[in-house]
């Protein structure tokens, strides 16, 4: 199956998402920390609290969900790697922000 996330059609939507997001002042899914939008979108060896797109549902198990605007929230790049791909974790629902 092609991997539309890193299609060009997925790096267009990256971009659109990071626009959304930079507008909202969304928060990271994950940590109470803010999001430092001028730092831009994460890129490879950038810093590490940077933006970076997170999907709820995994692309793994939902990879229709994968270029989904809804199916996809702010998280830094940090809590995103060090959180997001371990199995299960993206399926427990709503996060709680209080730790
Ligand atoms: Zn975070």
């Amino acid at each position: 199956m092609a991997d539309l996330w890193n299609s060009a059609q997925g790096r267009r939507l990256r971009l659109q998402l990071f626009e959304r997001d930079r507008k909202a002042n969304a928060p990271c899914r994950w940590c109470p920390d803010p999001i430092d939008y001028s730092l831009g979108p994460y890129t490879r060896g950038g810093d590490v609290m940077a933006w970076s797109p997170e999907h709820v549902k995994p692309r793994s198990l939902y990879p229709q969900l994968a270029l989904e605007p809804t199916n996809i929230v702010a998280a830094h790049f940090h809590c995103n790697s060090s959180r997001g791909t371990r199995a299960g974790v993206n399926e427990m629902g709503t996060p709680s922000r209080a730790w």
